[in-house]
């Protein structure tokens, strides 16, 4: 399920409208080509929200063009590539990437395919109109994603589509050089190839417009020419002796002069021919006989009964030929009578003579004329028209929707709305028209190849700003990152070792050099810093090991002491048992000692237990061996694995060497002896792990030492015991 963020929902709408007014007026380019620039709206919408919302942009500006074009194929079109955007995004792909990638694939196949079939454009002009939707999807792309970028700030919001992984400097520099390029590269070519458009256009009407009265003098001159001269040859008969016999010799003189005459004759009142040129064509004896009449042409009656100059529309001939023909006609009076005419006379203009005319505006090859009579009939034409003279004259205005001041015209597809021809026209003096006509396809094609051309260095320059912005970027975020690397080494590297290029940029030589003397000074800080940890550490050691020596020992004997003594004895005897071993335990006590602290007083008494523990640790020296100063002037002895037989002769020989001793008091000289009584236990290790109960016997056996008088040894030995030869020589 999609779930629908109301504000998000809100500027979707708000954006698609605002597209939707601007795609109501496209631009218009050329002839009905027009630059749509609404679009961009759904492409900020699909690189902020993704491909829904900007789908709903999308349908609701493509309504504007909808509007103006009426055509459904916008919907289709743009609602696919507002979702391609979206989706695109979503993968970090930058939308004018994708957009070039979408027009590509599926964009331009589809519009080509959609007008294809159902349009009514040229050929040659699909691929263009093709393209040029191609490029215009760039366009708003690019204007989209540049309004994006640049105004990031303006466009904060919750919950936008955010890039999945950061993008490299690199990349990021050449999207904006690409962005930058395709507006400012595009938005210029249209600006001056529009402007260049109208500019050529305008001379192109000049042109039309100059032929066109050009010619439609020069044929006025021609006519009037012609006209005048069957005027004169009117008068000039009227006034001659009427010596008919003569009018022959004098029309074939007049015809030699006007060879724009096809054909000239003279005609009686009954409107009999009377003379005849070129006579031959018409037979001399049918001339002499009076044999042909043209009563029943207009050009005789005109000119007889109506007694004027007259010039006919065009027809066909009879009897001179069947070529087309406009006949002039004049009446001839006798002796200049004015009231009743005598006859007429009468010249057939050989319309091909128009070519004449024509030719005269060779000087614009693609241009073509036509000159139709008041009925519309073909007169003359270019042959390049072909059209037929005397053939009706049909044609239709067309390109009603292309913008352009150019008036159009068809004369073959007259069904077809894209034009053939641009044209003028001059209406002659005589209700004839004369029109100009031009092609229209390569004026198309003229304004086709301006706009390639655009495309084709619009892909180069974007070739170009790739290449270029690559090497830059290299240029700047190499060093940054060689000098990220080396400074992330440990301490190892010596940071002078390393020099940045020489063509990368000053603020990274100051970067660098800043970066290094903060690294010296880090390293030398942190050299400071571990000699004042080691010295603290030897220290801490020191201290820890002088606690430690308190913890454990006796501070007047450097004894062992009972808390020593304790834990020493529980590990003792463990690995006795373990091992099935016996173990001594003897507590020696001196003998009388608060008499010899009364009679040497306390430093004597002192001086008796230092000497007293220093003799233990000599006696009793074995590793193994724990002797403790259990209180006062009570010590301990842990013997392990000790011999059954020799332990109690060597507490024997020990209690004797003790009162053999003589310690000086250290007060007065004096010398003082000591005993020392010793109550122990030796048992199998397995007697107890408590030392408390091995020296509840101890004691006892101690209690009864003195007891007995002191300075004795007293020890048990509990049955059976393992006697084992190893033992206590030491
Ligand atoms: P006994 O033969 O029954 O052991 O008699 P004793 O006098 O040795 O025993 P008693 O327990 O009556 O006296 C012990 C004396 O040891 C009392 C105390 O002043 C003295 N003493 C205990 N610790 C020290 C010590 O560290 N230095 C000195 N100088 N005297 C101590
Ligand atoms: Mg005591
Ligand atoms: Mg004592």
């Amino acid at each position: 399920m999609i779930k629908i963020d109301n504000k998000h929902l809100k500027f979707s709408l708000l954006l698609g409208l605002l597209g939707l007014l601007i795609n109501l007026y496209p631009l218009p380019l050329f002839g009905n080509v027009q630059l749509v620039l609404g679009n961009f709206v759904f492409i900020i919408v699909a690189i902020l929200l993704g491909p829904w919302y900007a789908l709903i942009t999308a349908i609701i500006s493509s309504i504007g063009l909808y509007i103006s074009w009426s055509s459904p194929h916008v919907f289709i079109l743009f609602c696919l590539e507002a979702i391609w955007l979206g989706f695109a995004r979503r993968r970090d792909i930058y939308s004018l990437y994708a957009d070039i990638g979408y027009w590509l694939a599926i964009g331009m196949p589809l519009f080509l395919l959609y007008i294809s079939m159902f349009s009514t454009l040229p050929e040659s002009h699909l691929s263009f109109t093709t393209l040029k939707q191609g490029i215009n999807g760039l366009f708003c792309a690019a204007i989209g994603s540049l309004a994006v970028t640049v105004f990031a700030e303006l466009w904060y919001m919750k919950g936008k589509v955010k890039d999945r992984k950061r993008r490299s400097f690199n990349s990021q520099l050449t999207y904006s050089f690409a962005l930058v390029l395709t507006i400012s590269l595009l938005g210029s070519a249209l600006i001056f190839n529009h402007q260049v458009i109208t500019k050529q256009q305008e001379s192109l009407q000049r042109n039309l417009h100059d032929s066109v009265t050009h010619l439609g003098q020069a044929t006025e001159v021609f006519l009037e020419t012609h006209k005048q001269a069957i005027s004169n040859a009117s008068q000039w008969l009227s006034l001659s002796s009427h010596e008919v016999y003569d009018w022959q010799s004098k029309l074939i003189r007049l015809h030699n002069s006007y060879p724009g005459f096809k054909t000239m004759l003279v005609t009686d009142a009954d409107a009999r021919i009377i003379a005849a040129s070129p006579l031959s064509q018409l037979g001399a004896d049918k001339v002499a006989n009076k044999l042909l009449s043209v009563k029943d042409r207009h050009y005789f009656q005109e000119a007889f009964f109506n007694q004027r100059v007259y010039t006919s529309p065009a027809f066909l001939g009879r009897g001179f030929g069947t070529d087309p023909i406009v006949a002039i006609s004049a009446p001839i009076y006798q002796h200049n009578k004015l009231e009743q005419a005598t006859g007429i006379i009468e010249g057939s203009l050989d319309l091909s003579t128009f070519a004449q005319v024509d030719n005269s505006n060779k000087v614009y090859q693609d241009q073509s004329m036509v000159i139709v009579d008041e009925t519309d009939r073909v007169i003359y034409a270019s042959a390049q028209l072909g059209l037929e003279p005397l053939s009706q004259f049909k044609w239709v205005e067309s390109g009603k929707d292309y913008k352009t001041n150019l008036s159009m015209i068809n004369l073959h597809d007259t069904e077809n709305p894209n034009p053939e021809f641009i044209y003028d026209h001059y209406p002659l003096n005589n209700d004839w028209t004369l029109y100009v006509v031009k092609p229209f396809s390569p004026l198309l094609e003229l304004l086709q190849s301006q706009y390639l051309t655009t495309f084709a260095v619009l892909i180069l320059s974007l070739i170009i700003t790739i290449v270029v912005t690559r090497v830059l970027s290299v240029r700047l975020t190499q060093p940054l990152t060689v000098i990220a690397n080396k400074f992330a080494e440990n301490g190892q590297t010596k940071v002078t070792d390393f020099q940045i290029n020489e063509e990368s940029p000053m603020e990274f030589l100051t970067l660098y050099q800043s970066i290094r003397k903060s690294k010296q000074e880090l390293i030398s800080y942190q050299l400071e810093l571990e000699e004042k940890v080691a010295i603290r550490t030897f220290e801490l050691e020191k201290a820890n090991s002088k606690l430690q020596t308190l913890v454990e020992k006796d501070e007047l004997t450097s004894l062992y002491n009972r808390r020593y003594a304790q834990s020493k004895f529980r590990s003792t005897q463990d690995f006795c048992q373990r091992s099935d071993e016996v173990l001594a335990l003897a507590i020696l006590d001196i003998d009388n000692f608060k008499s010899i602290n009364d009679t040497y007083g306390h430093q004597g008494g002192d001086e008796c237990l230092r000497v007293l523990a220093k003799e233990m640790k000599k006696y009793f020296k074995r590793d193994t061996d724990v002797v403790a100063r259990y209180g006062g002037e009570e010590f301990l002895l842990i013997l392990p694995f000790c011999n059954v037989l020799m332990i109690e002769e060597h507490l024997n020989d020990f209690k004797n060497k003790i009162k053999c001793l003589r310690i000086d008091n250290p007060h007065d000289q004096r010398q003082i002896s000591m005993t020392v009584s010793i109550g122990a236990l030796i048992n199998n290790a397995n007697f107890s792990t408590q030392l408390d109960e091995w020296f509840k016997q101890a004691d006892l056996n101690l209690y009864q030492a003195k007891h007995q008088g002191r300075n004795k040894v007293v020890i048990s030995m509990p049955l059976p015991l393992k006697l084992k030869d190893a033992g206590h020589p030491d």
